[in-house]
């Protein structure tokens, strides 16, 4: 667990990385998926939460079930909610968008054909990475420079369209079908034998849906909410009636939670920072505010602030602490 974790800080320094957390029957038991969450609260990683799911022509007994998944989901929201100004959970943001945008956000929740084509190594064409490599999916290949056209009329291709036709009509009286579409093709091939049936996780998408609305409905018609519409207006990002709460800020795509209270946190470290003037004093004072966990990881992130600044010709660009200020 020490070697991950110091694997898992040494990703802070790159731009791009992402970290899944796969739930599975065995971290489920185990509740390691709170102390996991703990541990990225604490590290301050960012990560999404996949279940894990079945091979397309067997079952590994790893998968976890619909119910369990969509309790955990909901659970996961609400320790999300109030963590949500220390932590990023992506897959969750992308939920709670998706419910109050009213369309999916992700590849699961809309008609995925033709949002990717996948190549294989011995150049085999797919509509997904998750499909590669079974001759029954399988498109065309780049030997015969298929079009586009070409592609959509092959036999892997008429089973999306299959399952597209009867989904709208399975799903058609669902609350949630306009931002769930039935879910994976992918995890219903690999989870019953019916080709045109709805995502095996339909149960689990309806509890977290369900839990979403009912807390967008009871923070849309809070107090707080209509005040604040009253005196500022529609929202721009986001739902237009949604201006206040918890999972309001979850709906909003372009101002994060914890980005803002990052920020908020740098700009105070560094007006401290200039106040006091060295880097064990103003370390004990963002101690003391509550800015950061311990002194000891106030004072590293000082240091690499300072180390920033001497080589960084943009002082004035608070983005210049996006990647390099980890107050924890
Ligand atoms: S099959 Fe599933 S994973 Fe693949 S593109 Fe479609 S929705 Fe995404
Ligand atoms: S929640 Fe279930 S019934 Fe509703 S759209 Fe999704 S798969 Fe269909």
């Amino acid at each position: 667990m020490a070697t991950l974790m110091s694997d898992m800080l040494r990703l802070r320094l790159w731009g791009n990385w992402a970290i899944i957390a796969l739930l599975n029957p065995l971290s489920m038991l185990s509740m390691m998926v709170t102390k996991d969450v703990k541990i990225f609260l604490e590290t301050g990683l960012h990560f999404s939460i996949h279940p894990s799911i079945p091979c397309l022509d067997n079952s590994a007994g790893f998968e976890l079930s619909s119910d369990r998944y969509g309790a955990r989901l909901c659970d996961m929201l609400d320790y999300y909610l109030r963590n949500r100004q220390k932590i990023k959970i992506s897959s969750l943001d992308q939920l709670c968008q998706a419910v109050a945008s009213g369309s999916g956000r992700v590849c699961t929740f809309q008609d995925c054909f033709g949002m990717f084509l996948v190549i294989d190594p011995v150049g085999d064409i797919y509509s997904c990475h998750r499909l590669a490599g079974r001759p029954e999916y399988r498109l065309g290949s780049i030997d015969d420079k298929p079009s586009l056209r070409r592609l959509s009329e092959s036999a892997a291709a008429q089973m999306f369209t299959r399952r597209e036709a009867t989904i709208s009509e399975t799903c058609r009286e669902c609350n949630h079908n306009a931002y769930c579409k039935g879910g994976c093709p992918y995890n219903t091939w690999a989870g019953n034998g019916d080709a045109t049936a709805p995502d095996p996780y339909c149960e689990a998408y309806r509890t977290v849906f369900d839990h979403i609305r009912q807390r967008l409905d009871e923070e849309m018609s809070s107090e707080e909410n209509i005040e604040a519409i009253a005196m500022k207006g529609l929202a721009e990002d986001g739902h237009p009636l949604m201006r206040i709460g918890p999972l309001t800020e979850l709906t909003r795509e372009h101002s994060r939670p914890f980005q803002t209270a990052r920020t908020a946190k740098a700009i105070v470290a560094a007006v401290e920072l200039a106040r006091h003037g060295d880097v064990p004093a103003t370390a004990l004072r963002l101690h003391s505010m509550g800015i950061s966990r311990t002194r000891e990881s106030g004072e590293a992130s000082l240091r690499g602030l300072m180390e920033q600044m001497h080589v960084s010709a943009a002082l004035n660009n608070i983005s210049v602490f996006d990647k390099t200020f980890f107050l924890s």
